[in-house]
């Protein structure tokens, strides 16, 4: 349908763009009422030591089971809330949530499990967002050395040197800070020491490749190295094959998550995991 608009102009609005639009409206006003309504949960995919396939911890993934629309996945929903000002909202809901449940996990089976969370950069550009983050993980009473926040490399060059700053804070109180997404946001190398971070976290798209293209096995070797030599342990995302994880672990690479393993669990199934293995010197998948 293309639309007259006065002196010539035409836009043209198919119906699935209209359709789109409209989607995209619903979603916003929806996601206001959906925390209040619980219509979030947190699932949790497990995070092992490569070398002895322990689990070490957990991520944190947020999920939206939408009345009438049914699952809808973070990729779309956490653009959207960003884009509309209310990552806030659900970053700190997701933060303050995980932080409860590892709590209750590291009570009922007494294990040092951790827990990672992953954190828009704009957020950190609030005011009050250390003290905010401090008191969050503070009152559910973990070790703040439990937490691990997750900001993507995109995230981390978004953020000028006050940003730095606000990290070095928020690290400086025992939070652990990852970078997520690694190699997809085009930081240059030279830079990455500028920013405090534990540990970096390889993007699934180098690791389908891993074996199969050496250009690919190259890379990653490299990225592991950097990290080393930085004092960064390494994390890869999205292991799929056994043949990657012996890749990774020929390179050595510290931890993994992926399919592999495990897909992203429900806190119900993560505590029957737990509860199948006495001790977390046999938790193992
Ligand atoms: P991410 O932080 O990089 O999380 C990893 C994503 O890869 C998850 O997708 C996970 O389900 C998926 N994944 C893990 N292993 C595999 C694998 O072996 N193969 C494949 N194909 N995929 C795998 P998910 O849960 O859809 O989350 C997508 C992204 O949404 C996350 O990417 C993260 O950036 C963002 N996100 C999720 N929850 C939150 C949140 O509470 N706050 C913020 N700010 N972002 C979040
Ligand atoms: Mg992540
Ligand atoms: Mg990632
Ligand atoms: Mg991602």
């Amino acid at each position: 349908q293309a639309k007259q608009s006065g002196k010539g102009c035409y836009t043209v609005l198919t119906p699935q763009m209209q359709s789109q639009a409209l989607e995209r409206i619903e979603l916003e006003t929806d996601i206001r009422q959906a925390i209040e309504q619980e219509q979030f949960c947190l699932y949790y995919q497990p995070i092992f030591s490569i070398q002895d396939k322990k689990v070490v911890g957990f991520e944190a993934l947020s999920r939206w089971l939408h009345p009438q629309h049914g699952f809808i996945s973070p990729t779309k929903f956490i653009t959207i809330a960003e884009e509309i000002g209310l990552i806030q909202i659900l970053d700190t809901w997701a933060l303050q949530s995980a932080c409860q449940q590892l709590k209750i996990w590291q009570e009922q089976f007494n294990v040092a499990l951790t827990v990672n969370v992953n954190f828009s950069a704009t957020e950190l550009q609030q005011p009050g967002v250390v003290e905010k983050i401090i008191q969050i993980c503070g009152q559910s009473g973990l070790s703040l050395s439990s937490v691990k926040l997750e900001i993507t490399e995109s995230g981390f060059l978004q953020t000028a040197s006050a940003g730095t700053n606000v990290l070095k804070q928020i690290r400086s109180q025992g939070i652990k800070l990852c970078i997520d997404d690694f190699g997809t946001g085009y930081s240059s190398l030279s830079r990455l020491h500028i920013f405090p971070i534990d540990t970096l976290k390889i993007d699934r798209s180098f690791i389908s490749g891993l074996g199969s293209s050496s250009d690919t096995t190259a890379i990653v070797q490299t990225i592991i190295s950097l990290a080393h030599n930085l004092d960064m342990d390494v994390v890869a995302e999205g292991i799929e094959t056994n043949e990657q994880l012996e890749k990774l672990k020929d390179l050595g690479c510290e931890f993994g998550q992926g399919f592999f393993f495990s897909k992203p669990l429900s806190s119900q199934q993560v505590t029957q995991l737990l509860s199948n293995y006495l001790s977390l010197s046999t938790l193992k998948i």
